[in-house]
């Protein structure tokens, strides 16, 4: 055997025409010229060659796993209503036809109508914004790291901003309220200790060079015992604006689902906060976005500082963002924003639905059973609160296994690992899912007791 044998990269060609015709034939081309080459390589320790018919089908499999989206649905049976990294908030229907008509051609982004010239983009959410709200105006930006930073780029660079020991945190994905504020050119003025800050610490606090005081939600951790701080409207009597990152921001009550209160932007601008911001896609349950609503001439600031632009929300988030708005203006948030009906799913209907799934999922002779357990809400918010959930339990062997196989399935599935079962929520399970998962799970249960 020798090199020669290889076969050229025109012969290869010659016998793709369905290859070509998928991939086309520029990336056809290079992939049949990275295995030829790669054979070379091997033939020096190997002496040996791939035939044709290997390379054609090595490079089909390269093909294959070289195009497939890396960023692809999964199903979320974990129990976990806003998870930050399987993308945070499903949208509701509205906003996704919304966004696709206004993504299919072209739109009133940027353009006044009535005037046929020029317009603003703010003003798409800004309506619904402040009519759910109550505040003077609003700004929606990419995200809410960008919302704190444009506010404290545009209001206080070179100026102190007070703010609480105990806030000082870190959100996730590396999101530390000291590094923006350090970013923004802010000075951070440290008041208080960890566990309690008074009134009194941040007036002490406040001098000429003081623009603002930022209070910072705690998010995904809690302080208990011997710990507290003043109000928003203790602080907000201190004069100066306060600035309230909320995180997760709430439009409705979670108390009213027998969770704890996360905090509202409506009681925040009613306690006195000049600005409060909030994510889109955590309890809003919109699209990523960064929102900020609350005094009219400290949005205009914001509005008009360079960072603005850099910061800009697209059209396809200020689609689903205000088709996600009008679910609350109409009342139907609960019916309509996927996180507000999984968060509202009565356990009547999970058991319902997780006893079907049982009986389904054992029809194999698989122990299938539905047992007690606990959603949780996530992204950032309502820390160590839960919901109680219906779960399937699987009894396998080596679940850790199962589960890894479970997320190798098409389209993937994330599920638990609970005291040695495999547990699958169906609270986080789109209705529309539920054949798909039912057939993943079946699936994998068939391999699994062929291969053991
Ligand atoms: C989540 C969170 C942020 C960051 O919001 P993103 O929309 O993820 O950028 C900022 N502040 C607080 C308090 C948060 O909880």
């Amino acid at each position: 055997m020798s090199l020669r044998d290889l076969p050229s990269v025109d012969k290869l060609l010659a016998q793709a025409s369905d290859l070509i015709a998928e991939y086309g034939r520029p990336l056809t081309t290079e992939i049949f010229r990275e295995k030829l080459d790669e054979a070379r390589t091997d033939f020096r320790t190997q002496a040996a060659t791939p035939s044709a018919t290997d390379l054609l089908s090595q490079a089909r499999a390269r093909l294959a796993s070289l195009t497939v989206f890396s960023l692809r649905p999964i199903i979320n049976a974990s129990g976990v209503i806003l998870h930050t990294n399987l993308g945070r908030a499903p949208l509701s229907q509205a906003a996704l036809t919304q966004m696709e008509s206004v993504a299919r051609g072209y739109s009133t982004l940027e353009y006044d109508l009535s005037k046929g010239e020029r317009g603003s983009r703010a003003i798409h959410a800004e309506s619904l914004l402040t009519r759910l709200t109550g505040a003077e105006a609003a700004l929606v930006v990419n995200n809410n790291a960008a919302a704190v930073l444009l506010i404290l780029s545009a209001l206080a660079q070179r100026k102190g901003v007070l703010i609480s020991r105990s806030q000082l945190v870190e959100i996730g994905g590396g999101f530390r309220i000291p590094d923006v504020m350090k970013q923004s050119g802010a000075k951070l003025v440290e008041v208080g200790t960890t566990n309690r800050t008074h009134l009194k610490d941040y007036k002490e606090a406040i001098d000429e060079k003081t623009a603002l005081i930022l209070r910072a939600h705690h998010s995904n951790f809690k302080i208990i015992g011997f710990a507290t701080e003043p109000t928003l409207v203790e602080l907000c009597a201190l004069g100066l604006p306060v600035v309230d990152d909320l995180g997760s921001g709430a439009l409705l009550d979670t108390a009213t689902f027998g969770l704890g209160h996360e905090p509202m932007v409506q009681e925040s601008l009613k306690a006195g906060a000049a600005l409060v911001a909030f994510s889109g896609d955590k309890l809003l349950g919109g699209p990523q976005a960064g929102i900020i609503v609350g005094r009219a001439e400290l949005i205009a600031k914001l509005k008009k500082h360079p960072l603005a632009r850099a910061v800009r929300a697209d059209k396809l988030c200020l689609a689903a963002l205000s088709a996600t708005l009008l679910h609350y203006l109409h009342d139907e948030a609960t019916q309509e924003i996927p996180i507000w009906r999984m968060i509202a799913l009565p356990l009547a209907e999970i058991e319902k639905r997780a006893r079907a799934w049982a009986a389904q999922l054992g029809a194999l002779g698989t122990a299938a059973s539905v047992i007690n357990g606990e959603s949780t809400v996530g992204g950032g918010s309502l820390p160590g609160e839960t919901l109680p959930t219906k779960l399937v339990a699987l009894t396998v062997k080596s679940p850790n296994v199962f589960a890894a196989q479970l997320r190798a399935a098409d389209p993937p599935i994330i599920a638990r690992v609970l005291e040695d079962q495999v547990v699958l929520d169906p609270r986080t399970v789109l209705v529309e899912e539920e054949s798909l998962l039912i057939a993943g799970v079946l699936k994998n249960l068939t391999r699994w007791k062929m291969t053991r």
